[in-house]
């Protein structure tokens, strides 16, 4: 057994309301878990000390990615930036340099990301596949992805590709075949790409028939709905009880109803509006309703190429009406629930030391602060 006790800590957010936080919080871990918390005066001693001097909160947990890609899309970029618009076609180039790449580059591509994540105070992270859409880059991208983290999410459903241009209903039962068959030896999550506003995506019956087969082969569903604009996403993840419906850019009333009366997660992505030069979600709108909302961040090669929770945060308080208590809560909790993950996002007796630290006094800083690199993890 091995122990450090935590102290030097000016806020300590737990996100646990029977927590009681004692003014000089100190904090001990002991192989791996959080094992005491109290008064700095009051603890217990320990194997070593760790000064934090800063704000401890639970680490952010990114539960939307795209990790497992290679090629490069800056140009891309750069001309939304003067006014082109987003489509989902721009995933053709990927998808070619995907399956161009070797394993071991894109290993350590996702290594790379992964610990840039890291040392921005991201904890655990989901990772989706969803640049090979055939059979064997499918499968080495989950496989990849499961090197780094247990959430992995089959993304065959991306977009369709090149290749099934003129037969839409023969890809979809290739993905819900073979592929998804073999995907649920290393994903968690089946995900679908469900936007019948873009001509790469899928519909709603689409969706559906996507979803249903990977739970019925063990997967658990998220969804990407409502980005480009107003479309069937959120009520079929609501209906199918989908963990999360992700981007949910454009909700009608209706749409924000079902969620409040759900276990559906609404995960904002507002790196990919920053990115897209889109309009934001109303996130204001969401919480005000009782929705449950996360913060992720989509990290991707086309439409936001960030690992930054911190500068997610920022842009939550700054352009969706969140406090920044709020969109810190949606960035560690919230994205737990999200991935229905309740030994996340929360600091308490028994919870995984899954710690970031800020270099400021208060998390009000992160969304105050941005882009400074104020947030790394603790352990
Ligand atoms: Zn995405």
């Amino acid at each position: 057994m091995s122990s450090t006790l935590i102290t030097g800590i000016t806020e300590l957010i737990t996100n646990d309301p029977d927590t009681e936080v004692p003014p000089d919080p100190a904090l001990i871990v002991t192989d791996g878990r959080v094992s005491w918390i109290g008064s700095a005066d009051r603890a217990p001693a320990a194997d070593t000390a760790l000064p934090a001097e800063g704000t401890v909160l639970p680490a952010f947990v990114d539960s939307h990615s795209h990790l497992v890609f290679d090629g490069d899309r800056s140009a891309e970029f750069t001309a939304r930036m003067i006014g082109a618009r987003y489509d989902g076609g721009g995933i053709a180039t990927t998808v070619e340099a995907t399956r161009a790449a070797t394993d071991e580059r894109l290993r350590a591509l996702v290594e790379a990301r992964v610990a840039e994540m890291r040392r921005q105070g991201t904890g655990v992270v989901e990772i989706k596949s969803g640049y090979g859409l055939n059979t064997p880059d499918e499968l080495r991208s989950l496989r990849i992805a499961a090197e780094f983290t247990s959430e992995v999410t089959f993304l065959g459903a991306h977009v369709v590709p090149v290749e099934y241009r003129s037969d839409r209903a023969g890809y979809v039962d290739f993905v819900i075949g073979e592929m998804l068959q073999r995907a649920a030896e290393y994903a968690r999550w089946i995900d679908v790409f469900c936007e019948p506003n873009s001509p790469h995506a899928f519909t709603g019956e689409e969706s559906r028939e996507i979803l249903l087969a990977g739970r019925a082969a063990g997967l658990e569903l998220r969804v990407h709905g409502n980005q480009l604009g107003h479309g069937p996403g959120a009520q079929l993840a609501v209906e199918l009880d989908a963990a999360s419906v992700d981007h949910c850019t454009y909700l009608s009333d209706a749409d924000i109803d079902a969620l409040a009366g759900s276990a559906t997660v609404a995960t904002v992505l507002p790196g990919v509006e920053f990115s897209t030069h889109s309009p934001y979600p109303d996130a204001r709108k969401l919480i005000d309703s009782g929705v449950t909302v996360a913060i992720a961040s989509d990290c991707n090669p086309g439409t936001c190429y960030s690992t930054s929770i911190p500068f997610m945060i920022s842009l939550a308080v700054r352009e969706m009406g969140m406090t920044p208590t709020e969109a810190v809560w949606a960035a560690t909790r919230g994205s737990a629930l999200s991935l229905r993950r309740d030994d996340l996002g929360v600091i308490k007796v028994g919870s995984p030391a899954e710690l970031t630290v800020l270099d400021a006094p208060n998390h009000l800083h992160l969304a105050y602060r941005p882009g400074v690199p104020l947030a790394r993890r603790l352990l």
